[in-house]
């Protein structure tokens, strides 16, 4: 999947552990609690179990666990960015209960390539399921390693290399793998060899083609499957919905050449994601066959072009790369700058020329900026309002919706690549992955079109679903049970589980603000000792809606003296829900909104 530059780079998350930590306080983290969990018990003899622990439901977190007899494959260990509906989070992770409750029978973790929704889960939980093993390709492994130097105070991890078609065997279970084309070199599927035939996870996919053809390299890596008897495919599903063949890289690498050998009067700027490995290598070399100079601006950027530098995927003069600090001594026709923040994120790089706020670079009115990436949905208006600002300051803007400009392709494959790729594996089941319920539903119907399969031999997961293969590879079936599926996420320097009542908390508090009413009573007589304070943030401008405050304190005043009527003393819990219900209740009423009320009783 495409990705966003983190939220918060410069954070350092400290040893990550479960619970409530103080520092939301009070109310909140009482209301942060951990789900009981129950074990599930482990598959009868013979059965081969499946559980997609995330990416089923979302575009991001994945991870698949494969069990059988006494050994447990992972594959993939991806983390998921906050979305509108979990305000206050950095990441959500996958709820990883069950590996922890089976620590002892994990063999490795089989990472397939090196995104984020792929990797960026693994600091955070490869501690608690055991630190087993992790088998990758070596660019993966190398941008593992980087990562986990920002979390210095965890234990080593053991990453251990895949080379080619190598065959290995984790507990009792031989494992091969083959390449994928994806955004990003060393991407890899899993085939994992059980009696009752294999079990083959493609990760995120697209095909090279031409025209609709695929290029003999696919033929050629593709024709494994001829051989092989294939029990179980699970495949990348994102843009299966979509129809035809999606763009071919090379189409980009096309356009991006032509843009880049234009004559040009200003500076070319073009804002990707740094995830875009191949992209970047070859805008890099391209750019330096023209004799113009590259600067690369944003961390992530600047992190994966010197991985591809050290793996010799990219290899470059001495004097292609200048500091942005120096960009004036270059003409604007000379210079390219490489960009993170095409999604309008925040903190970017290209946010902050956008801003004016960038240390050493203002905008000209002959620069050009190329957005080589489609738009996530949810940054449709973060990035509108990039455009406009960068439009302001007189550059000229490419999209990949700019004519007929291919500036951008996906990484993941089209209805009619997911057809070829059906075909040329030819399963006996399906679970379709890595997308949105509906993703998954389109892709479940599409299969049984290409290959004519049983609608009872596929299973459209949900994440946490266990899924087995019984009587000896002969059905397929979701159990009854889950395992342990409680929100886990990423807040600041804490892994936490979040209940569905905080994040509602939040979102009220964000929509509609808060009400704090101050209620001093008189222990002897049980009457108000004085009019009801009432605090408010993000509600109604207090000084504007005094009539609307007296009302609240009438309506304050009458239900207090219904609790502590004829010296009653009610208990303390049930008086406070009895005065924020009726004081929420006559909000509604008058203002059709819900703000969060807190009552304070003092009793004096
Ligand atoms: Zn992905
Ligand atoms: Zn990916």
């Amino acid at each position: 999947m495409p990705q966003r530059t983190p939220r918060k780079q410069a954070r350092r998350p400290r040893r990550p552990q479960t619970g409530t930590r103080g520092r939301r306080g009070g109310v909140q983290a009482s209301r942060m609690q951990r789900k009981k969990t129950v074990s599930v018990p482990p598959p009868n003899e013979g059965n081969i179990r499946i559980i997609p622990l995330g990416g089923v439901e979302e575009i991001g977190r994945n991870m698949t666990v494969i069990e059988y007899k006494n050994d447990i494959i992972v594959v993939d260990a991806g983390f998921q960015f906050q979305e509108e509906n979990t305000p206050g989070i950095d990441y959500i992770l996958p709820n990883t209960e069950y590996l922890e409750q089976n620590r002892d029978k994990i063999r490795a973790l089989v990472v397939t390539h090196g995104h984020l929704d792929h990797i960026g889960a693994i600091p955070y939980i490869m501690d608690r399921i055991g630190n087993p093993p992790i088998y990758t390709r070596r660019l993966t492994g190398v941008m593992i390693k980087k990562r986990q130097e920002e979390f210095s105070h965890l234990p080593a991890i053991d990453v251990r290399e895949i080379e080619g078609n190598e065959r290995i065997t984790l507990g009792n279970l031989p494992i091969s793998f083959f390449a994928v084309t994806h955004t990003i070199p060393d991407s890899m599927g899993v085939i994992i060899e059980t009696p009752h035939g294999d079990i083959v996870i493609t990760g995120d996919i697209k095909l090279d083609h031409v025209d609709g053809v695929p290029t003999k390299e696919e033929q050629e890596e593709f024709a494994l499957f001829k051989k092989r008897d294939v029990l179980l495919l699970l495949m990348d599903s994102t843009n299966v919905w979509q129809p035809g063949w999606s763009t071919p890289e090379s189409k980009v690498f096309e356009t991006m050449a032509e843009i880049i050998k234009q004559p040009q009067k200003g500076r070319l700027i073009i804002g990707t994601f740094a995830s875009q490995l191949k992209r970047l290598v070859y805008i890099i070399q391209t750019a330096e066959s023209c004799g113009k100079k590259i600067i690369v601006e944003g961390r992530s950027m600047k992190t994966n072009v010197e991985i591809a530098r050290e793996l010799g995927i990219l290899k470059h003069k001495d004097d292609t790369f200048v500091p942005v600090e120096n960009i004036e001594e270059y003409p604007p026709e000379k210079i390219i700058m490489l960009a993170t923040g095409a999604q309008g994120d925040a903190y970017a790089a290209l946010m902050r020329i956008a801003n004016k706020t960038h240390k050493y670079f203002r905008l000209k009115p002959n620069d050009t900026i190329v957005l080589s990436s489609s738009v996530i949905p949810g940054n449709e208006r973060a990035v509108q309002k990039l455009k406009d600002n960068l439009s302001r300051q007189g550059a000229h803007i490419i999209t990949y919706q700019t004519g007929e400009l291919h500036v951008h392709a996906t990484g993941h494959g089209n209805r009619e690549e997911a057809r070829w790729i059906h075909q040329q594996i030819r399963p006996k089941f399906f679970i379709p992955q890595h997308g949105y319920h509906y993703m998954l539903r389109v892709h479940a119907d599409l299969i049984q079109e290409s290959v004519g399969m049983k609608e009872t031999n596929i299973v459209i997961p949900d994440n946490s679903s266990i899924i087995e293969i019984q009587d000896g590879g002969k059905k397929i079936v979701r159990l009854k049970q889950k395992a342990p599926d409680a929100l886990r996420v990423v807040e600041g320097d804490s892994i936490s589980e979040l209940s569905d009542v905080l994040m509602r908390d939040r979102r009220a508090l964000g929509q509609e603000g808060f009400l704090v009413v101050v209620a001093t009573i008189d222990r002897r007589t049980g009457k108000l000792q004085k009019s009801p304070d009432i605090i408010s943030r993000g509600f109604v401008y207090l000084r504007e809606n005094t009539e609307l405050m007296n009302q609240t304190r009438l309506i304050i005043n009458k239900q207090v003296n219904t609790l502590f009527k004829n010296g009653k003393r009610p208990n303390l819990d049930e008086a406070k829900e009895a005065l924020s219900s009726s004081v929420s209740r006559f909000l509604l009423q008058k203002t059709q909104k819900r703000p969060m009320v807190i009552p304070v009783i003092v009793s004096i």
